[in-house]
């Protein structure tokens, strides 16, 4: 999504949401906007302090951008959460997730038009046995990061 159009529709949501677009609010989707991979906590809170947003008031901005549909909250491992732009607010992209350090990264179909194709067609097929009306796919690799394997 353009970045016109991304402000535009943070902004509905936020109004639809009863929020305002807050100085806090903008750098903290502006930081996820060019984020390369869902942030931890630890990562949103190093990225606001450059940005110096008050880090007393992290919390509850990313907990409003999730109500307000605006971030959407990932969970890959027990007690490890990280957050992203809603699908509808970013590219489709799949993740890449260590399992030994936790890091999270991000790739897109594009460019991978076969796997975008393939994973759309095993969906319908799916769909149509069980009678279940799909909206969309979320596809996560789980494994080890270059780092991790000394490659
Ligand atoms: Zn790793
Ligand atoms: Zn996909």
């Amino acid at each position: 999504m353009e970045q016109s159009a991304l402000v535009e529709e943070v902004g509905h949501r936020l109004a639809r949401a009863g929020l305002r677009w807050t100085a806090g609010r903008r750098e903290v989707v502006a930081i996820f906007e060019s984020a390369q991979a869902p942030l931890s906590m630890q990562d949103l809170q190093d990225r606001a302090r450059e940005a110096r947003v008050p880090l007393s008031s992290l919390y509850r901005i990313v907990s409003d951008l999730v109500a307000a549909n605006v971030l959407v909250r990932l969970e890959f491992e027990e007690g490890f959460a990280r957050f992203e732009l809603v699908e509808e607010l970013a590219k489709h992209h799949h993740h890449l997730v260590c399992v030994e350090c936790g890091t999270v990264e991000d790739f897109e179909g594009p460019g991978l038009p076969d796997l975008e194709q393939a994973v759309d067609d095993a969906m319908r097929s799916i769909a149509r046995r069980h009678r279940f009306a799909v909206r969309n796919h979320r596809l996560d690799f789980f494994g080890t990061c270059a780092t991790c394997t000394g490659a």
